[in-house]
């Protein structure tokens, strides 16, 4: 069955006189996501926010089902929370690192996820080490056994990095983490909402998501993975009354499920926009939606390397939506201008946002077009026509 593109992009107006290839920045939320949204707002305005959340419940904890089934795990193992970096955290800092401890990462490593490892390293005697990337560019499995001893505590990986099509292998690692009895965390930014992804044929303890990018839900959304049997071992850092009850004046209980990872106080709206940005995803088929991204991916990366002076630097055996490129004598950021200029959103991969991998190919700033389903061919076309001219 050919893919219902007509029906993509009439879900998503913009399409009709916008380029949209910064879908890995931020996507475009489809129609549905974006009334169910607005929906919620008005009706707080309408009747005021904890009478319009009482009103929403079924929705709002419809939220943590849609998530759970888009994973693969229960619903009392996901916890929503206002991005995928905090959800990250709330996990990471949750767990207790003393002296000597080695914590074991990508070299594509997201440098939110770098800062945290070096802070606590400062903090605790810690040590954090990049395990090295094998002849394609992803990380090394050989590498990771030879790493693994009694005292790493940790291997925390990004699956696929903001700047490129990296996939790394992280179902391998999990063959690895669970063989050891060492902790596990995914970084599923960028993955989530792309391609299909089970925490258990991943194997981790703890994935973190965000809901703007390729899930194409609201701003301000995201959510995080627990597996069920590391849920009361680890007690987040921050509690408040909503992961914890005061039971008496000198006593407190940390609730039992992924939710003492949560807050009190969120976005209604946007956590029922998620929750509806899940259905539709689903509703579509990530195995379908997934082919079809990498297709276009394909497409434009070949067309690219046929440009004067165009370098595309994407690594990785399976490349994903994301496609990274450099043009000669050229600074990205005036290569992002000139096509905003023609309504084409791209944006840019600087070296700081993952340190490790630009410093060890020798990159400072990619040009970075990541697409999505709702693409086109004939977008690719005019991009690289558009491109061509400017170069
Ligand atoms: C965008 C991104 C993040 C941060 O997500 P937020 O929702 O902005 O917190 C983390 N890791 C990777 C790999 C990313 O691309």
């Amino acid at each position: 069955m050919p893919f219902d593109l007509q029906r993509a992009q009439q879900d998503t107006p913009a399409t009709a006189n916008l380029i949209h290839f910064n879908n890995a920045g931020s996507s475009l939320m489809p129609q549905p996501v974006l009334e169910a949204t607005i929906a919620h707002l008005q009706l707080e305005a309408q009747i005021g926010g904890y009478e319009a959340a009482d009103r929403a419940h079924n929705a709002i904890e419809h939220t943590y089902d849609a998530a759970a089934t888009l994973i693969g795990c229960q619903r009392d193992e996901i916890a929503i929370i206002e991005n995928a970096t905090r959800a990250w955290d709330m996990a990471f800092y949750s767990i207790p690192f003393k002296p000597g401890d080695r914590i074991l990462t990508s070299i594509a490593e997201y440098a939110s996820n770098y800062i945290a490892y070096l802070q606590i390293a400062q903090k605790t005697g810690a040590s954090v080490e990049a395990i090295p990337n094998d002849p394609y560019g992803q990380l090394s499995i050989d590498a990771l056994r030879k790493s693994i001893d009694e005292r790493v505590k940790l291997i925390a990986i990004t699956h696929v990095p903001t700047n490129g099509g990296l996939v790394n292998p992280v179902a391998e690692v999990g063959k690895v983490a669970r063989e050891a009895n060492i902790l596990y965390l995914v970084d599923a930014c960028q993955s989530v909402g792309q391609m299909p992804i089970d925490v258990n044929k991943i194997g981790c303890d703890f994935l973190s998501a965000t809901g703007r990018k390729y899930l194409r839900g609201p701003r301000g959304t995201g959510f995080l993975y627990v597996r069920s049997s590391v849920i009361e071992q680890l007690e987040p850092p921050f509690l408040d009354l909503h992961a914890a009850h005061w039971i008496e004046s000198d006593r407190y209980e940390i609730r039992s499920d992924a939710r003492r990872f949560e807050n009190w106080e969120t976005n209604y709206a946007g956590k029922i926009g998620l929750g509806v940005a899940i259905d539709y995803a689903l509703e579509w088929g990530l195995e379908t939606t997934w082919r079809r991204i990498k297709n276009l991916a394909y497409l434009l990366r070949t067309r690219l390397s046929t440009l004067p002076g165009v370098i595309v630097h994407d690594r990785g055996i399976t490349q994903c939506g994301i496609v990274t490129f450099t043009v000669e004598d050229k600074r990205p950021e005036e290569i992002q201008q000139q096509l905003a200029q023609q309504n084409i959103n791209v944006t840019i991969s600087e070296r700081s946002s993952t340190l490790l991998d630009m410093d060890e190919r020798k990159l400072t700033t990619l040009v970075r077009a990541s697409v999505h389903y709702f693409n086109s061919e004939e977008e690719i076309e005019q991009f690289c026509t558009v491109l061509s001219r400017l170069i």
